[in-house]
């Protein structure tokens, strides 16, 4: 496979992709991919070079343009998403940033879903605004007011679904015919689901973000993410990340590909048990409301039926008695971390209240639901009796 090209590597089933796709051997035919660690390339001549430097000719010169094992990754993840194009980047953060800083200029709007991440609504919402790029922030889950909210500056459309922390479920499709119809770009943030659960670019997506920080490595070890797409659509992203700099390196590109050989059985082990974990909760007398999208008790359970997979890893729920009981099942846990980090083969449970979503304000919480008595699992893969053991610890003092 790894001798095949590109094309041929896209009529192979994902799991195969996710051990294969990419792979390109050196001179020493080596099994493994290798670990390019270098900054720069040599020219076999001055003419070489020149060649180079102009784009006349295709080659590595220097890792912040491109990396043999970075390219590995970047292509492996663009098989899984069935993209085009990928750009690596240095964190899920530089990947958001990245592809705004390549398609938009000041004076220009994006609507994007409020049910994002913290920092993506600090980026939009206060340093593009120093800059003259305006943020109009919807609903979730209303397609409508995407509609309503399109201005004729409007280029880009930014969601994230499931959504963290309430699992609400953004219509994809439904989203990227209004993006379409006004000439917009949709761009999704796939970091909770990943390629194995759910493929935006086949319900009409222009581009995929993703934090790789998070399920592609699925070991807690390095910070890295990706952006998705065509070609063309790609091009000002990649301009952008070789002339400013936030690009991956070949080390945590490396611990990525071998990450993703695994995401598959990975993502479906993660899914199973946090299924599992959702239903016990919901039968625990303690227990007010889980917020799961495998659950039939979801609002959105068929949507989520139809363009994901699988619920994917992460549960939330709410407890009766507010923070002091949601605080008391975090501090009586022995094995899982208590930790905002997600997408790991260990078990993580935070406090959204007082940790992820603390920076904003009271009044901003209520309004999206995020209240004192709100945990969040990221579930692992530890045994399913172990985890509910240590969670009920504190569920029942
Ligand atoms: C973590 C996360 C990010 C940011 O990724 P980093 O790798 O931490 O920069 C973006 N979106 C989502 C949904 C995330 O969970």
């Amino acid at each position: 496979m790894p001798e095949q090209s590109n094309q041929t590597e896209h009529s192979y089933q994902l799991e195969t992709l996710a051990v294969h796709a990419g792979t390109k051997r050196s001179q020493f035919n080596e099994h493994s991919e290798a670990m390019f660690l270098t900054s720069s390339f040599v020219f076999d001549s001055a003419a070489q070079a020149a060649a180079r430097f102009i784009g006349a000719e295709p080659g590595n010169i220097y890792s912040r343009f491109t990396n043999p094992t970075v390219t590995m990754f970047e292509e492996r993840l663009a098989a899984l998403e069935g993209a085009e194009q990928c750009v690596a980047t240095a964190s899920g953060m530089s990947a958001i940033l990245a592809c705004c800083m390549g398609l938009l200029k000041s004076g220009d709007h994006i609507v994007a879903s409020r049910s994002i991440f913290g920092s993506t609504v600090n980026l939009f919402g206060t340093i593009f605004k120093r800059f003259g790029v305006d943020t109009t922030f919807v609903s979730a889950t209303d397609v409508n007011e995407w509609e309503v909210a399109v201005r004729p500056d409007t280029r880009l459309f930014f969601l994230e679904t499931p959504s963290n922390p309430l699992t609400e479920i953004s219509d994809i499709a439904g989203i990227a015919a209004v993006a379409k119809q006004h000439g917009v770009l949709l761009a999704v943030d796939n970091c909770f689901c990943t390629p194995v659960l759910q493929r935006p670019l086949e319900l009409g997506a222009d581009i995929v973000i993703h934090s790789a920080t998070k399920y592609l490595d699925g070991q807690g070890r390095v910070l890295g993410g990706a952006v998705l797409g065509s070609k063309k659509v790609l091009e000002p992203i990649y301009q952008f990340l070789r002339t400013a700099g936030p690009t991956m390196s070949a080390f945590n590109a490396w611990i990525f590909l071998k990450g993703m050989e695994t995401l598959k059985v990975r993502m479906d082990a993660h899914s199973a048990n946090a299924l599992s974990v959702a239903q016990w909760l919901e039968t625990q007398a303690n227990v007010a409301l889980v917020y799961y999208p495998g659950l039939p008790s979801h609002p959105q359970h068929e949507l989520a039926m139809k363009q994901q997979k699988a619920g994917g890893g992460i549960v939330s729920f709410e407890v009766k008695g507010g923070r002091e009981e949601a605080w008391r099942i975090i501090d009586s846990t022995r094995m899982i971390s208590i930790t905002a980090n997600l997408g790991d083969t260990k078990t993580t449970l935070t406090h959204p209240a007082t940790t992820t979503h603390a920076r904003i304000t009271q009044e901003a919480r209520d309004a999206a639901g995020i209240s004192e008595g709100l945990l969040r699992i990221a579930v692992g893969l530890e045994a399913v009796s172990d985890i509910q053991t240590d969670l009920a610890r504190g569920l029942y003092k």
